[in-house]
């Protein structure tokens, strides 16, 4: 599997001469197998995937199927979503899935992003066959790849994670929670659902290849940000060692941090995890890195 960041920040986009080697697109992140396409979130990262399918659809006329995935619904993780090219062609197949919220389903969610007093063009004009599941608790296959999804309380609203299974290539994508909130303290401080809460996360990641997590915080910006509904990167750094993870891509970057600030990050808390009996590549997930995961 191949899996290259569109969007890595988080909250909303940040473009600028201060976010150049990072980038400043909100999520997004495609994972390729064979001419399976299948995306996490369409923040506004999928603007820029959209042009390169565009243009392999130019050169090779192979009609696009495309499977988004996506964890909720705020802006960064949708906003890019009418402006995703191949969502206009006749040709493509959009499958969309995520997770309907309160009350509301997940269709008339996407469709009020593009109504008339926000977007120039509504959804009914794309001209592509478009189908919305809602799922939270599930396990699907898509084309040989497994997708299992998981609710997650800790984030305003919630959100869902997912894992995808390729023989014994495993990777997880599980932005938007707080995971401070839930797994860090003395377990006798917990109560059973929280204790029950840290127990899925930490079953979810276990062994993965690749986790993708959100880490926007510092420990000291974390102490402001309680409830918020994100992690602070020693907190996401040492639950995913403690489980066996791999490779670790932080990701949903806060919109206050500079390329400078993600680089003294990375270099006093990657070395780290760098030795030891089970070492895990510890990194700052970059807009436009591609890795390839088996
Ligand atoms: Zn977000
Ligand atoms: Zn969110």
């Amino acid at each position: 599997m191949l899996v290259t960041f569109w969007g890595t920040r988080g909250s909303i986009s940040t473009p600028g001469p201060q976010t150049e080697k990072y980038g400043g697109n909100t999520a997004c992140v495609s994972v390729r197998q064979g001419s399976t396409i299948i995306i996490f979130d369409a923040g506004t990262g999928i603007r820029e995937l959209g042009l390169r399918l565009m243009r392999e659809y130019e050169r090779t006329g192979a009609p696009l199927e495309v499977h988004l995935l996506l964890s909720h619904t705020h802006w960064d993780h949708i906003q890019g979503l009418p402006f995703f090219s191949p969502a206009y062609l006749p040709d493509t197949k959009l499958n969309i899935y995520g997770s309907p919220k309160k009350g509301r389903f997940l269709a008339s969610i996407l469709e009020g992003q593009m109504d008339t007093e926000y977007f120039p063009i509504s959804m009914r004009e794309w001209g592509s066959r478009v189908a919305i599941r809602e799922i939270r608790n599930h396990c699907i296959d898509i084309n040989g790849i497994e997708v299992v999804s998981e609710e997650q309380h800790y984030h305003p609203g919630g959100s869902i994670r997912f894992r995808l299974s390729s023989g014994a290539a495993k990777i997880v994508y599980a932005s938007d929670v707080e995971l401070d909130a839930f797994i860090t303290g003395r377990p006798a401080d917990k109560n059973k659902k929280v204790k029950a809460q840290a127990a899925a996360y930490k079953a979810f990641i276990q062994d993965a290849d690749l986790l993708i997590g959100d880490g926007q915080y510092s420990t000291e910006e974390y102490k402001r940000c309680v409830g918020w509904g994100h992690t602070s990167m020693p907190v996401l750094a040492e639950v995913a060692s403690e489980c066996g993870v791999k490779r670790l891509a932080v990701f949903h970057h806060d919109p206050q941090h500079s390329d400078h600030y993600l680089d003294r990050a990375a270099h006093r808390l990657s070395p780290e995890y760098a030795e030891g009996e089970d070492p895990m590549s510890l990194f700052w997930a970059r807009e436009g890195m591609t890795l390839s995961v088996s």
